[in-house]
């Protein structure tokens, strides 16, 4: 689950990492009293997208009076945010964050994530803050440092030295980075992070370390033990297929391509992505229908699939461990039936009852197409969704 600047900020101050001041508001007359209420003479109005590169798409800006901060916020509220990592149709703005604005000397990166490769939480940090961190990593990865945490020992003040040195700071700084980095670290395990990104951490205009923008997801398998997050999600925020999906406990993640995918376990979804772009295609979805797939769920997830205007195919790719093949094949059948399919489907069965699967299949009259192995439901699906015959 992704939280909101606001939110993450209010994390961020209470366990004591620095922020500037703010306020969050879905009004401009409630920006207004915020911009009032937070006193000074500059502000700063963020748009609460769950997506970055707000700032080059419009979505923060400086204001120089109460009534001009309304006035931003009357601009984006009610509208769609459109960044680079908004996707095209952009992310809805309902609320603004009035800020009280910095000055700022210089900007720095700072994240602490999971590296599964060496199995440690890791602290990131770098001098080349405010920019994209991807492309950082991709021209210049030198310019990115990193701390791996001991699981038992924490952070070591040798690694915030370390860090800080790399980022061109002085002793009073570090001493500062060192605090952030501590807190971000427990902030971390405590909440069940799975990332917190803080892009850019400024040296304000009076040499202190803050942190000017804020990032966090929260590990969604880890929710059920935090109380803490009961309503802070944004459904508004969210992929409306992938909200629907969750509801129903599938596992779906919506991606450019135009193949559906409807597999049962996670590692066979992958392989079933692989093996479609392998031969060409490229998938529109991934989907996990989960091991006790049954046919209303199989359903459910041709009702998800279809829901994307792209599809131009559908790959099931189903083996029958604890499911049935002959119930999955009723499955299909009913969606095609109910749902009015209209885009070709390529189904690979295997495992139990698969006989039964084929038959069902076959007898039905329906324009369903049987692959007998992997590969050729691969070559098969790619040739369809290119509106070839197979
Ligand atoms: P993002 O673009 O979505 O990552 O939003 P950020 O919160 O990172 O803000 C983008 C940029 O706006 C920052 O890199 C800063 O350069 C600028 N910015 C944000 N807040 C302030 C502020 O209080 N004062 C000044 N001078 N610039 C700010
Ligand atoms: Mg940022």
């Amino acid at each position: 689950m992704n939280l909101h600047e606001y939110q993450a900020k209010a994390l961020f101050a209470e366990f004591g990492i620095p922020v500037p001041r703010g306020r969050a508001a879905a009004s401009a007359a409630e920006a207004e009293v915020a911009a009032r209420e937070l006193g000074g003479e500059r502000w700063v109005v963020k748009a609460q997208v769950h997506a970055g590169g707000r700032g080059k798409a419009g979505g923060v800006k400086l204001a120089n009076s109460a009534e001009e901060t309304a006035a931003h916020a009357e601009a984006m509220l009610g509208t769609r945010l459109v960044t680079r990592q908004s996707g095209h149709a952009g992310l809805p703005v309902d609320t603004v964050y009035v800020e009280a604005a910095s000055s700022i000397q210089r900007e720095l990166y700072m994240s602490a994530l999971v590296d599964r490769a060496r199995e440690r939480v890791i602290v990131m940090a770098s001098a080349a803050g405010g920019m994209d961190i991807e492309e950082v990593a991709a021209s210049t990865p030198e310019k990115i440092l990193t701390a791996a945490i001991h699981p038992a020992v924490g952070v070591s003040p040798w690694q915030c030295r370390q860090l800080g040195y790399g980022l061109g700071l002085d002793a009073g700084q570090i001493r500062e980075l060192a605090d952030i980095i501590g807190k971000v670290v427990t902030l971390f395990h405590r909440c069940d992070a799975s990332l917190v990104e803080i892009n850019p951490l400024i040296v304000d205009g009076d040499g202190h370390v803050v942190a000017l923008d804020a990032k966090i997801d929260i590990e969604d398998s880890a929710l059920f033990r935090q109380q803490r997050y009961e309503g802070w999600r944004d459904e508004g925020q969210e992929d409306p297929s992938e909200r629907d999906a969750r509801e129903h406990g599938l596992n779906y993640v919506s991606l450019d391509g135009n193949i559906a995918c409807m597999v049962n376990g996670a590692g066979l979804a992958m392989a079933t992505m692989d093996i479609i772009k392998l031969h060409g295609g490229e998938p529109a979805n991934f989907l996990d229908v989960g091991g006790g797939a049954t046919a209303q769920r199989v359903a459910q997830a041709f009702r998800i699939i279809l829901g994307n205007p792209n599809v131009k195919a559908i790959l099931v790719n189903i083996f029958g461990g604890i499911v049935r093949c002959d119930l999955i094949a009723e499955g299909i059948l009913t969606a095609v039936k109910d749902i009015g399919v209209t885009v070709p489907v390529v189904v690979r069965l295997e495992g139990t009852n698969v006989r039964k699967g084929r038959q069902l299949l076959a007898g039905s009259g329906l324009a369903v197409v049987p692959a007998s192995d992997l590969r050729s439901a691969a070559e098969k699906v790619v040739g369809l969704a290119r509106g070839q015959d197979t």
